[in-house]
């Protein structure tokens, strides 16, 4: 497929500018107006549809077919959000708006909808406050470990350790190190946090340790069991909890993780509340707390005043400043609030007892296809499953794409054999769930017979098999045009 570069024909053009159209000439300054025409395609309308209908057609997206990548929650999400997203009183209004005098006048609504979501997310998760300044979720785990930090520097001491299982998502160590943090990594027992390995650590380190990062059901999609004994350590010592919610989908209206005792969460809305994930963003990760580590949130929040009219304060003296622009990924939060008010309490916990409904519906009909550890828990809304003896993870992932399903995720988390990870979301039908089981089936049959057959899946997709490592070394971003 060429770029759009590659179709311009000099002199070609889309649109018309009427001949007695003023010209950029007379609107810009002399000196600002440039003295070589930009080198921008020259297409015909038709042409640039085309083009851009091509490219669409040839990416993957949860539209068009199963997208069952674990850890990343890709579920259908509703059209409407991006109707009430879109609306032109959201999307007129300039970030800047509130901050000029009289501006939050103006501002009401869009102040309105920011404290009614920050509302909601709290009431979902049991915490005292959000910020939405965070653009994602690993951005929010920065967020969440300077506001640790920031805690324990008001208290007058500098703690180095951050303690995170050996299951967690990479996003964890590396957050943890861009604060400042030294990572003491816990070995999981049973698939699950050993409350003996967090008192080693705890003795091991005395009170060095800022806390502890959870991921829970973790990312093996196993509840951990034995969290009540795991907060009482960590508190005993003043070191807080970290809550990564990337797994919301399987607990909203289930358990809040604010009553479990976490004292700072992120949430990934991107993958839990109505906005599609993927291709890059923008998604958002807010931040909620528990009321030690309030005064530390990013400046503005948005408050209440007594008259009930809204108002931003930046009178935060123990803020850890800025994490990002404004009041985060404004649209973003429309769509989560959208989400939330149009399911309800009822309707978001039935979408967490669909999710693990039909990754456990899943997990039991692929018990004699693939290898499954903790097969005898219930799994959460995902689980993990290893390749067969003989067959590899990426092979089957590959032969997926072939069949036109997205392959789940494989190789995460890392202490799985050969690791798939399948997630279906509770927007899925028991008809594509069991379509994805025999698609699995007949590949890891065919395999057996013939493996060496299946290392040369895909066969027919724009692109095979890619030197993944040269892909990186030696990347080609431009276009020959001359
Ligand atoms: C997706 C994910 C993250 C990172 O979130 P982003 O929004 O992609 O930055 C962190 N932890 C877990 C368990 C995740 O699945």
């Amino acid at each position: 497929m060429k770029t759009i570069f590659a179709a311009s024909v000099p002199g070609r053009t889309a649109c018309r500018v009427a001949s007695d159209a003023p010209g950029a000439a007379a609107m810009l300054p002399a000196g600002l107006l440039r003295r070589t025409p930009p080198r921008l395609p020259e297409c015909s309308e038709l042409d640039v549809v085309r083009h851009f209908t091509r490219l669409s057609q040839m990416n993957y997206s949860v539209d068009a077919n199963f997208y069952p990548l674990g850890s990343c929650t890709m579920k259908y999400n509703p059209k409407f959000t991006e109707y009430v997203a879109a609306l032109p009183g959201f999307i007129r209004l300039h970030p800047l708006v509130a901050q000029l005098e009289g501006g939050t006048d103006v501002t009401q609504g869009a102040l309105h909808c920011l404290y009614e979501t920050e509302q909601l997310l709290c009431e979902l998760t049991g915490m005292r406050a959000f910020t939405f300044q965070p653009m994602a979720g690993a951005n929010g785990e920065f967020t969440g470990v300077s506001l640790i930090a920031a805690y324990h520097r008001a208290k007058g001491r500098q703690r180095q350790i951050m303690l995170i299982p050996d299951a967690a998502h990479g996003t964890n160590p590396a957050s943890a190190s861009l604060a400042g943090f030294t990572v003491c990594n816990l070995e999981s027992r049973d698939g699950m946090v050993d409350p003996d390995a967090v008192a080693n650590a705890l003795q091991q380190h005395g009170d060095n340790v800022a806390g502890l990062m959870m991921t829970c059901p973790n990312t093996l999609g196993l509840m951990e069991t034995h969290l009540p004994r795991i907060v009482e350590a960590l508190h005993a010592v003043d070191a807080l909890l970290y809550y990564d919610g990337a797994n919301m989908n399987a607990i909203m209206g289930k358990l809040r993780v604010g009553d479990a005792g976490f004292d700072v969460v992120h949430l990934n809305v991107h993958k839990t509340f109505g906005t599609p994930h993927g291709g890059g963003g923008p998604g958002a990760g807010p931040v909620g707390v528990s009321e030690r580590l309030l005064p530390f949130l990013p400046a503005p929040r948005v408050v209440r005043r007594q008259d009930g009219s809204f108002a931003l304060n930046y009178d935060l003296p123990q803020s850890v400043g800025h994490i990002g622009p404004f009041y985060g990924s404004f649209g973003v939060v429309i769509k989560a609030l959208a989400y939330m008010l149009r399911l309800g309490g009822d309707g978001l916990a039935r979408a967490s007892e669909y999710a693990v409904l039909n990754a456990n519906y899943l997990k039991k009909r692929l018990e004699d296809v693939l290898e499954i550890p903790f097969r005898q828990r219930h799994c959460a809304h995902e689980f993990v499953a290893s390749a067969p003896e003989g067959l590899r993870a990426l092979d089957i992932a590959k032969a997926l794409l072939e069949r036109g399903i997205h392959a789940p995720t494989i190789y995460f988390p890392l202490i799985v054999h050969e690791c798939l990870m399948p997630e279906p979301t509770e927007t899925e039908s028991k008809e594509t769930l069991d379509a994805f089981v025999d698609a699995v089936r007949d590949i890891v049959l065919s395999g057996r017979a013939e493996p060496e057959k299946l290392h040369e899946e895909p066969r027919h997709l724009p692109v095979r098999r890619l030197d993944e490592t040269a892909a990186a070394r030696h990347m080609v971003l431009t276009e020959d045009m001359a």
